[in-house]
């Protein structure tokens, strides 16, 4: 396909003069009929992926996703742009959906978006259908290793099975690297070119504070800027109602949302959010997912995230329209209990444990806390970013480049088979029963790091890998790994700054209405 030919279609249709970046590798590949796995943030432009080539293959694209709610607006925003399109899910009756096959079966559609559990009502016409490309979006959605599993992705592997010879584009935000494989596993994508866009959001500023009568600093921070639009998360229905509650009182237009409420009311409140009536929505994460609004000025956090997949899926609907936007997070000790509670019980407990600990660890950070969420989606970045709370406000830094040469050797020495806590004690020259098991004490670097403490060596083992020298490989019972930077430290040179260690106490901090 040429250029001119692209670049006429976005014009025409999209009415974009340029790409994204990645939009149009990942179009051009899809054309040439190649399995696709695209990951991009929210706010990146993964539609057009699809759209785009739908229009200029000549037979249908199915696009999978579980956003049943958005679908029609999603085939009306097509339509307005003269794209033949419709939706096929459980909310129509069974004229409409007849209807909308027959469209089908005359080739007179060219995209149709369907709810993953309504394929069946497809099955028995593919045959007298000619399908060019299946797009699948939210597609870690498949997987019960990324944050938002749903049973009914499961069934999509069939779909290669069945056409072999159609390309499929997989799509998600959602990108540890895990995550990422099991997708293309279960999708059973053939050799599948991967496109990672970059996930940093500069305009984005990062903070996190400590839940000390987070109420009262909510409103303190809305009444700062009466007139702009924000997002906060609460992790119960209950929280966003309080909360809404709370803020109506005071005269800020705030609405509660979340999944235990009425459609109409939903979509009610998503509405006056989007046309700028109500400013504020108290929300669970049930709420946002597909919203298409450009000037969400700020997004807090009341409660801390499950994990850092949802917590930069969540403040990314911030700032869309690429303007300079505030994300604060309080961290409370509270919350780590209770979501402690909630991992334990649910799927795949140790890996969704560890993301929780990771999350923490992210809030509890004294380094660039845009270096520890790029880090976290495997972008290594080595500059500092300036538009995050630690770099505003950084500790004090000492030259910790012994420390870390000690910390990294041991990792090298234990092959990168151990989790933290054996790390550390293998540094402490720890006699207990594991180490002997192993006959660690008999290695080089065994007992380099008995001048300091547990707690310290802890902390600075963390700064590392918040400073992305090395990594845990969560669903590798959580062994800590080096990442490419390490080399630097351990055989360039390189210096490494890490900080002095406070014990935060954010127990203390806790009010009750945590
Ligand atoms: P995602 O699904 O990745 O969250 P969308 O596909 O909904 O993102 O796109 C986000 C916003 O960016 C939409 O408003 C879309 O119209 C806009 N957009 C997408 N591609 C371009 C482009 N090439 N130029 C300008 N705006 C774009
Ligand atoms: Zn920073």
């Amino acid at each position: 396909m040429t250029q001119q030919i692209l670049y006429a279609k976005l014009k025409e249709n999209f009415g974009f003069e340029k790409f994204r970046p990645n939009q149009e590798e990942i179009i051009n590949c899809v054309l040439s009929g190649q399995d696709t796995l695209a990951i991009m943030p929210t706010g990146g432009g993964k539609s057009i992926c699809f759209q785009l080539p739908a229009l200029l293959f000549p037979g249908i694209t199915i696009v999978i996703s579980p956003l049943i709610a958005l679908m029609k607006d999603q085939v009306d925003g097509l339509k307005a742009n003269g794209i033949e399109a419709c939706f096929i899910n459980s909310s129509q009756t069974e004229d409409e959906r007849q209807f909308y096959i027959e469209s089908l079966k005359s080739n007179a559609i060219k995209l149709v978006y369907i709810a993953p559990e309504s394929l069946s009502f497809l099955d028995n016409i593919f045959n007298s259908l000619t399908i060019s490309l299946i797009a699948i979006d939210e597609a870690h959605c498949i997987s019960s290793w990324g944050h938002d599993f749903r049973p009914a992705y499961t069934n999509l592997g069939y779909l290669k099975n069945r056409f072999p010879s159609t390309p499929i584009l997989a799509l998600t935000a959602t990108a540890d690297k895990a995550t990422r494989k099991d997708i293309s596993e279960q999708l059973n994508l053939k050799n599948p070119k991967l496109f990672v866009a970059s996930f940093d959001r500069k305009n984005l500023s990062l903070e996190v504070r400590p839940a000390l009568d987070r109420v009262k600093q909510i409103i303190d921070f809305i009444q700062e800027k009466p007139n702009e639009s924000g997002i906060v998360y609460c992790l119960s229905r209950k929280t966003t109602e309080e909360l809404a509650e709370k803020l109506q009182k005071i005269g800020i237009s705030a609405k509660a949302y979340h999944a235990g409420l009425d459609n109409k009311i939903r979509s009610k409140t998503q509405d006056e959010f989007i046309n700028d009536d109500c400013k504020v929505v108290c929300a669970t994460i049930a709420f946002g997912m597909g919203i298409d609004k450009s000037n969400v000025r700020w997004v807090i956090h009341y409660n801390l995230p499950k994990n850092i997949e949802g917590y930069y899926q969540e403040i990314g609907r911030a700032g869309r329209d690429g303007l300079p936007s505030e994300t604060v997070l309080f961290e409370s000790y509270g919350d780590v209990i209770q979501l402690q509670k909630f991992a334990s019980q649910g799927l795949n407990a140790e890996v969704q444990l560890a993301k929780l600990e990771r999350m923490k660890q992210y809030a509890d950070a004294l380094s660039c806390r845009r270096k520890i969420l790029l880090s976290y989606f495997g972008e290594l970045v080595t500059e500092n970013c300036g538009n995050c709370d630690i770099c505003k406000n950084p500790p004090l830094f000492f030259d910790g480049t012994i420390i870390a040469q000690k910390a990294l050797s041991a990792i090298i020495r234990l092959q990168e088979t151990e989790p933290l806590p054996v790390i550390i004690d293998f540094l402490r020259g720890s006699k207990n029963a594991y180490i002997y098991e192993k006959e660690y004490q008999n290695l080089k670097t065994y007992g380099v790091g008995v001048d300091l403490s547990w707690f310290d060596w802890n902390q600075y083992l963390i700064q590392l890998i918040n400073l992305g020298y090395c990594e845990i490989a969560f669903h590798k019972q959580n062994k800590i790994r080096l990442t490419s930077l390490a080399k630097k430290v351990l055989f360039e040179g390189e210096k490494v700054q890490l900080t002095t260690v406070q014990k935060i106490n954010i127990e203390k901090q806790e009010t009750k209405e945590t």
